[in-house]
């Protein structure tokens, strides 16, 4: 299991690195440009600007992505 973990004072992500392909779609689709790929993965490098919409959790087909409010 390769889970991370990451926190704002609003909400909670967490990417399963094993089920997570790369393909870029949570970074594309978030409208705040939360995820950024690194080294292949995504990573929400800005989770501050999180609106809680939900779109990275409908829009992986991995079902990778973890969300708090979601
Ligand atoms: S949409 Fe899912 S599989 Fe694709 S990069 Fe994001 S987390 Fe990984
Ligand atoms: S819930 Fe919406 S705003 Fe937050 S990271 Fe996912 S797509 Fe972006």
């Amino acid at each position: 299991m390769d889970i991370k973990t990451w926190e704002s004072n609003k909400v909670t992500i967490s990417v399963d690195y094993d089920k997570c392909n790369g393909n870029g779609a949570c970074v594309g689709i978030c409208p705040t440009s939360v995820y950024e790929l690194q080294e292949g993965k995504t990573v929400p490098v800005n989770i501050d600007e999180c609106v809680e919409c939900c779109a990275c959790i409908e829009g992986c087909p991995e079902m990778a992505i973890e969300h708090s409010s979601c």
